[in-house]
């Protein structure tokens, strides 16, 4: 499915659902595949049942590299909360685009603030930051200043899931789709 351009040009500037900040991963239907691109094996999940590839998408840079190539089922028809409030004039393009726009500023600082504690760029897919904090408080016992800058980022990832749960996740059905 295509969407309206509108939405198009929202999700253009966004791509929170495609570089791993929104979901871990997308569930494939069976044998769907075996007709992804071949840039997708790196990508699949080997520890899950389901059959399904992890995030970022392999095919997301900047924007969906394959939006008019085969995807996989639930990237054509997923429909964030956003968009689905956009298309029933319960947000207006300025609204959406400034939520868009203040969800990746905030994104952005999370990440900033864990590349200056741990003093370089950690090449983590979002999805797994709060994980992989957690697993550093528990070895980090006696570095109190330390242990207080993980522990912030860990309460900006509450708000920042909070506005996700708000904005962008609250369409059940596609949630239980892209788990
Ligand atoms: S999260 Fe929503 S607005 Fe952002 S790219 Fe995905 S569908 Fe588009
Ligand atoms: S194939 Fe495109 S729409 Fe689907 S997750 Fe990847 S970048 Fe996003």
């Amino acid at each position: 499915m295509e969407s309206p351009i509108a939405e198009q040009e929202i999700c253009v500037k966004c791509g929170l659902c495609c570089d791993g900040t929104i979901f871990s991963g997308v569930a494939l239907e069976k044998s769907e595949k075996d007709n992804l691109p071949p840039e997708f094996a790196k990508a699949y999940d080997h520890n899950s049942e389901k059959e399904r590839f992890l995030q970022p998408c392999p095919a997301f840079d900047q924007k969906c590299t394959i939006y008019h190539k085969k995807r996989a089922k639930v990237c054509g028809s997923f429909r964030c909360q956003l968009l689905i409030d956009f298309s029933k004039n319960k947000l207006t393009r300025q609204e959406a685009d400034e939520i868009v726009k203040n969800a990746i500023i905030f994104k952005t600082r999370i990440l900033d603030l864990n590349n200056e504690i741990a003093e370089k760029t950690e090449d983590l897919p979002f999805w797994k930051l709060s994980e992989e904090i957690k697993k550093k408080l528990k070895q980090i016992v006696n570095d109190k200043p330390l242990r207080d800058k993980y522990e912030s980022i860990l309460a900006n990832l509450t708000i920042f899931n909070a506005l996700l749960i708000k904005h962008f996740k609250s369409s059940r059905k596609f949630q239980d789709l892209m788990r």
